[in-house]
């Protein structure tokens, strides 16, 4: 899962990205309000973390830019505005939740887990595929009910096409979802992580739907 995160201040942002990456998502971090537009405007993000108080444009403004075009992506509003009324008007004005700083970081973990959640049109935090259940809050996985041990790309990779069975993901979608943009994306890296995916989980659990890409199918 790949998300944006748009804030000024370099010690919060620092810490976020970092955090959030240990949880295993490509985070990609703008300071300004412009710069933000710019990142949802060229690339394809799961989630937009969103101060408010930004350069360049405020967040607000970037946040009603945004819903004006069509734009559905889950928000999350960081704020350090105690103001209820700058809370009640993200929140009116399309944000999905909002955190006040200084938050805890496995609040912000738990909070986005369960937007994508409900992006996903999902209420079970487990998602269950055939014999196949993975936790995105423990990055467990077990088939059947044996714990399988994956590495945290591994886990990413089987993480973004549990959340859409039936849905196929080509490479460069699954590359999207992988790695932010200072990340060096190496030529054949999904297929590396699908057959090794396939060899802990069964041979047909990930079908490659040719000149297409990749999809888990829904468990019947
Ligand atoms: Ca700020």
């Amino acid at each position: 899962m790949r998300l944006l995160l748009v804030e000024d201040d370099p010690m919060i942002g620092e810490g976020v990205r970092k955090g959030l990456r240990q949880e295993g998502f490509a985070v990609d971090w703008v300071q300004d309000g412009r710069a933000a537009e710019r990142a949802i405007d060229n690339d394809v993000y799961d989630l937009l973390l969103l101060d408010l108080g930004l350069p360049g444009k405020d967040g607000i403004d970037v946040l009603a830019s945004l819903r004006r075009r069509g734009n559905a992506i889950p928000v999350l509003i960081l704020t350090a505005r105690d103001a209820v009324s700058d809370r009640v008007k993200g929140l009116d004005i399309g944000a999905d939740d909002y955190l006040v700083k200084p938050f805890d970081l496995e609040e912000l973990s738990a909070r986005v887990r369960a937007l994508l959640r409900r992006k996903s049109g999902r209420a079970d935090p487990v998602i269950q595929i055939g014999n196949v259940t993975l936790n995105p809050a423990t990055h467990e996985v077990f088939l059947d009910a044996n714990p399988v041990a994956l590495s945290a790309r591994e886990f990413a990779l089987l993480h973004a096409l549990a959340d859409r069975p039936g849905a196929v993901l080509s490479r460069a979608q699954l590359e999207e979802k992988l790695y932010g943009w200072s990340e060096e994306v190496e030529s054949n890296t999904i297929e590396v992580y699908v057959h090794s995916l396939r060899r802990k989980l069964g041979q047909d659990f990930i079908r490659n739907v040719r000149g297409v890409g990749y999809m888990v199918p829904k468990s019947s």
